[in-house]
Formats: structure tokens, C-alpha cells, sequence
């Protein structure tokens, strides 16, 4: 089989409702790139009817490819799969949810023909989601933003396009918990930011990525990129020590000049303060722990059940 120019790598899970227009929508776009093209449908263990629609899709248009795995395993874990399962020489990463206009493709292919840049990246100017979900993911890219230290963070997602030489050196890093836009930045080359606003899921279909999920991803690129969970701990482990040293300082010299001190209450608190504290930097360093014992037991980030292509 010849390499096709360019692979489109999409993470799916329980999206029935999408798949027609997802795939019409890439043929499209990706036809006023080259016919050489593959669009590979990672099936992150839909229980719907995503992955019967897709392989009809499939009868229509033999170059969308369809990865199914062996159970629902996150979706920076599915565009992994699919990204080691994609042969072309340019390749995209995008949602499934069509946030991600499939129309970008070819402004993207643009950017990097002729050698021009390795990885264009989409860069979300404004959002349409919930407030709610709009509020938190404004927030965390703020601290992410000023923590990270990497250029190309900034209201970043997957939406991207990579040529080969990029998306070799991205596959080489083979952290379990994987930010993928932190790890795409981390990895350097000519990149190139295309600003987009992104689409509100299409009427009716819901996010699949809840509210903990998000946190965890969170947590994942603070965790990976920043050392802002260990600082929190120093900084304010330090700022503890310059409060009792003043509050001796005070006692010391209330006993001198004769005034009376606080009393138990204050004591309390503080011994609860101090404890809760504790526990607190406990959890912080248990979660380093954690994510070191992960990476040591070097499990596969996911299974393929079959892979339908050719
Ligand atoms: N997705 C996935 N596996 C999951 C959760 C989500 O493959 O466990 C897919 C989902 O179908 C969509 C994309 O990942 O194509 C982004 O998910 P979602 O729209 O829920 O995330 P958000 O846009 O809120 O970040
Ligand atoms: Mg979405």
C-alpha cells in the first residue's frame, strides 16, 4: 500500500450521533489537500452504536480506518493509538466531536508543506461551551500558562498537525501520564500556531470527558510540566516558619514586658492548622509517589481490539 500523504487521527467514544457528518465533513476537507489521504477512527470503547456506524462508513470510504480498543482507556491515551497506527507523511490530531472544525486541515497542511514549519498547532481565541466548563478550563490554563514555562501552552488542545520528523520525536516520549499538548510543545522544532475559535458540540450530544476526568488531566499537566504542586508546598512551609518564628519573637517579648499571652484556643488552632496542613503535603508528595510507581509498572497505555483498515 503506498504511505498516504496525510493521516487524521480521531479519538471517539459514544459519539453514534457524529459519525456521518464527521466523516463527510474530513473527506471534504481533507480532498482539497490530495486524494491521499487516511482518517484513523480510534474507537475508545464506545458501548453505542459508534463502532457499527463506523465500519459502515467504512463501505463508502475505505480510507477511513477504524482502530478499536480493547476498552474505554481516555482519550490522550486513544490519539496515542492512533498515532502509532498512522502512516502518512503529514498527521493530525482532532476531536471527534467536531469542536474541532475538520475545515483547519488544510490551513494546517499549509503551514508545514514544503518543509515550511513541523507542527502547526490549533490556538482557541474564544470557546462556545458551558460556563462552567468555560470558567475552569480559562482558570487552569492561566495557571498552566504561568507554571509550565512552555512557549506554545496558551488555551492549546490536541487540534494539531504534525510532519514526520515531529511525530517521531513526540512518539519517542513514552511518559504514562501524558498531556499531549505539554508533551507537543516540550518537543521543540519550528512550530506554528493556527488560531480558530472552537464550535460548540453539535445540538444535543454531550461531552464525554466529565468534570473528573478534566481534573485528572489537569493535575496530569501540572504534575508533568510544572513544579508548581511541590513549590506550594515549600513556599508555604516557609511562610509557616517566618508565622511561628514572629509569634515566638511575641511571646518572648510579651513575657518580658509583663502582658498576657493568647490563650489554649489559639494553641488548638494552631496544632489543627499545622496538622491539616500536614496532611495536605502528605497527599502532594503521595501523588509524586504515585506517579512514579505508575511509570515504574510501565503498562501499556491501551490494548487494540482490531484494527479494520485495507
Ligand atoms: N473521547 C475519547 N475517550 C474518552 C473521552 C472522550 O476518545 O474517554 C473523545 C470524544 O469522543 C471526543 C474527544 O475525545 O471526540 C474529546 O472529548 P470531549 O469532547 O468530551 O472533551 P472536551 O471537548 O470537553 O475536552
Ligand atoms: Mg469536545
Amino acid at each position: 500500500m503506498l504511505t498516504p500523504l496525510v493521516s487524521v487521527v480521531i479519538p471517539i467514544y459514544n459519539e453514534e450521533a457524529l459519525i456521518d457528518t464527521l466523516v463527510a465533513r474530513c473527506v471534504a476537507a481533507l480532498a482539497t489537500i490530495s486524494p491521499s489521504f487516511e482518517i484513523i477512527c480510534v474507537d475508545d470503547g464506545s458501548r453505542d452504536q459508534t463502532l457499527p456506524r463506523l465500519l459502515a462508513a467504512r463501505i463508502q470510504e475505505p480510507r477511513l480506518k477504524v482502530l478499536s480498543l480493547s476498552r474505554n482507556f481516555g482519550h490522550q491515551a486513544a490519539y496515542t493509538a492512533g498515532l502509532h497506527a498512522a502512516q502518512g507523511e503529514f498527521v493530525a490530531m482532532m476531536d471527534g466531536d467536531l469542536q474541532d472544525p475538520p475545515e483547519l486541515l488544510p490551513r494546517m497542511w499549509n503551514l508545514l508543506r514544503d518543509d515550511a514549519h513541523d507542527v502547526a498547532y490549533g490556538q482557541r481565541t474564544d470557546r462556545a461551551e458551558d460556563w462552567g466548563r468555560q470558567v475552569l478550563i480559562k482558570s487552569f490554563h492561566g495557571i498552566f500558562r504561568n507554571f509550565s514555562k512552555l512557549k506554545e501552552a496558551d488555551n492549546v488542545g490536541n487540534f494539531s498537525m504534525l510532519n514526520r520528523r515531529a511525530l517521531t520525536a513526540f512518539l519517542s516520549l513514552q511518559e504514562k501520564n501524558r498531556y499531549l499538548p505539554g508533551l507537543r510543545s516540550f518537543i521543540g522544532y519550528r512550530q506554528v500556531s493556527v488560531p480558530y475559535s472552537r464550535d460548540a458540540r453539535p445540538d444535543g450530544t454531550l461531552p464525554k470527558m466529565s468534570y473528573k476526568r478534566l481534573f485528572a488531566l489537569a493535575l496530569d499537566a501540572l504534575f508533568s510540566f510544572s513544579d508548581l504542586p511541590i513549590k506550594v508546598c515549600l513556599y508555604s512551609g516557609l511562610f509557616g516558619m517566618m508565622v511561628f518564628m514572629a509569634a515566638g519573637i511575641y511571646v518572648l517579648i510579651s513575657k518580658a514586658a509583663g502582658v498576657a499571652l493568647l490563650g489554649w484556643s489559639s494553641l488548638g488552632l494552631s496544632l489543627y492548622f499545622l496538622g491539616s496542613i500536614q496532611l495536605l503535603f502528605l497527599g502532594i508528595i503521595g501523588e509524586y509517589v504515585f506517579r512514579i510507581y505508575r511509570e515504574n509498572q510501565n503498562r501499556p497505555l491501551y490494548f487494540v481490539q482490531h484494527y479494520y483498515h485495507d
